[in-house]
């Protein structure tokens, strides 16, 4: 039986080896960002509901633990959209703390849903939160990200200055540059501004490596993105203009000592679900997943002839994706 709200691990530089949970199952999100890895949103709403249930991915969470898998640095909730508008966040971050005691549970977010208390209170439980934050100037903010109408930039800011007085855990704050679109020195000074006051434990500033949702998206330079990291006094260099997990350790072609979970098709599903959210590169699946790397060669063949797959060359690395059917 096959997953369809666990994948991974994959390897993150900001995380460690990292199991992710899909808690929408699909493309729902209170933004469409022209840049989207997972390709352009279905449902735009910012209406928060049981989009998949506790249940379901706790039950599929249990499942994997049994089977014996290497068991992750962290769990990640996240997926094909906005995590936190899953009405049933907290159940799911209680339920993986009580699968796994000394795990961390990370939660990516767009932190649009910040602003409601709620929202807040239930993000209290977790033990990294990382919001993203592309731009504080109203104009750039619609245009880059395409919220909801009625999102304000400076509302979500105020918000997440809040939750860092009461959040005990780590946050790490991501702003991801798009050249023409939130690249202005109003944003900078702006955005100098707002990480002063949240002072995160981390900043990570990245620019786009392959094409986003709109094709006009495109990344900075490397001069403007070593000035923003410069300003903002963000982390090094291991993010998305180095190319996914530039962390990860290289895996022999001949690597025997790995071993594939539930078979052949276990494997394809288990590859795919994973190239869906993150472009990967086959030594990263092949470690990440603990799937020999002749069966992730095999399955990308295979992917590649049904067209699915996305091909990327960043440097000597070829990263891979897979993105949904339009009408999935
Ligand atoms: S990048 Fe994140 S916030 Fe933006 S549309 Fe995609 S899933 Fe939503």
């Amino acid at each position: 039986m096959g997953y369809e709200y666990v994948f991974g691990p994959v390897f993150s530089g900001r995380l460690g080896r990292s199991l992710g949970l899909d808690l929408l199952g699909k493309r729902i999100c209170s933004m469409d960002c022209v840049y989207c890895e997972v390709g352009k949103t279905d449902t735009l709403t910012d209406e928060r509901k049981a989009y998949v249930s506790a249940a379901k991915i706790l039950e599929e969470l249990g499942r994997w633990k049994q089977e014996g898998h290497l068991p992750p640095e962290v769990i990640t909730l996240g997926g094909l959209g906005e995590p936190t508008l899953n009405s049933d966040m907290p159940e799911i971050i209680r339920g993986v703390k009580k699968l796994f005691p000394s795990m961390n549970v990370a939660v990516l977010t767009n932190a649009t849903t910040m602003t409601d208390p709620e929202v807040r209170r239930e993000l209290l439980e977790a033990d990294v939160v990382l919001p993203s934050m592309d731009s504080l100037v109203a104009s750039e903010f619609r245009t880059i990200n395409r919220p909801c109408k009625g999102t304000d930039p400076e509302a979500i800011a105020k918000a997440l200055i809040e939750f860092r007085k009461e959040f005990k855990g780590k946050i790490f704050l991501e702003v991801l540059l798009s050249w023409g679109y939130n690249d202005s020195e109003e944003n900078l000074s702006k955005m100098k501004d707002f990480c002063t006051e949240i002072s995160p434990d981390r900043i990570d500033v990245v620019t786009l490596s392959r094409p986003g949702t709109l094709d006009k998206a495109g990344p900075v330079d490397p001069g403007t993105l070593s000035r923003w990291k410069k300003v903002l006094d963000a982390a090094p260099c291991k993010d998305r203009e180095c190319g996914p997990d530039t962390d990860v350790k290289k895996v022999s072609s001949t690597d025997t000592s790995t071993h594939v979970q539930g078979g052949d098709s276990a494997a394809f599903d288990r590859i795919q679900a994973s190239l869906m959210r993150r472009p990967q590169t086959a030594q990263q699946l092949s470690k990440a997943l603990e799937v020999p790397l002749s069966k992730v060669d095999e399955v990308i063949k295979e992917l590649d002839i049904s067209g699915r797959l996305n091909v990327r060359q960043t440097g000597d690395e070829i990263y891979y994706d897979c993105r949904l059917d339009d009408n999935s």
